[in-house]
């Protein structure tokens, strides 16, 4: 069976929650889609507003990070069940700006993991090479890393319903998307890894999206290649442009 595409934005520390609103009715018309799964991962604080203002249409709500405890003494974080509660479906986890400057560890993403499945919120976790990774040429055992130690005792049942996110750090946000050919082998390369972990079944299922720099003219050949089933999109899915790139086609 196809894979349905999933594109998702990813708003990082960007719109207050009125902003957030008032992007949330101007992106509405545009990303309508009955082909493609849509979902605005937006800043915590957006999420209550944006999960009202989406009521109704294709969009779902995603959250950018989330904690791995149930409750209790975390200041500042924010647990599953709070998310659950106010309307979240994914979880962006294991983004490549919180390995950088929160220290999130394949470790940590793996019981973040682990927690959003327990409580039905579906995952989408990033993996992502350095430039010098790249250049090393151990970009393919970088990524098998992140993606075994991030799916630890994710059963293939589990792992079928998740999204993993391709995102190469030297694109993201820097306006250089790796060429369709660089995205393909990689995330071809990921499902290779997922059906060594599982098998051929978990790893037809699982949808594995590129994420890097998209914008409108680059997502109709990146996501019409064989492992590509989507993106996740920083920059643009801010912009009208986003309602291009969800239509892609
Ligand atoms: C991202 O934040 O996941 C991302 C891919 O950003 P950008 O599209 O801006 O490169």
């Amino acid at each position: 069976m196809a894979r349905r595409k999933i594109v998702a934005g990813n708003w990082k520390m960007n719109k207050t929650p009125s902003e957030a609103v008032a992007l949330v009715e101007e992106l509405k018309p545009l990303v309508a889609s009955d082909d493609v799964d849509v979902v605005f991962c937006v800043p915590a604080i957006d999420i209550i507003p944006v999960a009202e203002a989406v009521k109704g249409t294709n969009i779902a709500v995603g959250a950018e990070n989330m904690y791995f405890e149930e409750k209790g003494a975390y200041t500042g974080e924010i647990s599953p069940a709070m998310l659950v509660d106010a309307g979240v479906k994914y979880v962006v986890l294991g983004h490549s700006e919180r390995r950088e400057y929160f220290a999130e560890t394949n470790e940590t993403v793996n019981k973040k993991v682990l927690k959003a499945f327990e409580h039905g919120i579906t995952p989408i976790m990033c993996c992502g090479e350095s430039l010098e990774q790249r250049e090393q040429g151990v970009t393919m055992d970088f990524i098998r890393q992140q993606v075994k130690v991030g799916l630890q005792n994710v059963t293939a049942d589990q792992a079928k319903t998740m999204v993993i996110a391709y995102e190469p750090i030297w694109a993201i946000g820097t306006g250089k998307t790796a060429t369709t050919e660089q995205a393909q082998e990689v995330c071809a390369g990921i499902r290779a890894c997922i059906a060594e972990v599982y098998d051929d079944a978990t790893a037809e299922a699982i949808r594995i999206q590129y994420g890097g720099s998209v914008n409108a003219a680059t997502a109709p050949e990146l996501f019409t290649q064989a492992d590509i089933d989507g993106g996740l999109v920083g920059g643009a899915a801010l912009k009208p442009d986003f309602g291009k790139i969800v239509n892609y086609k």
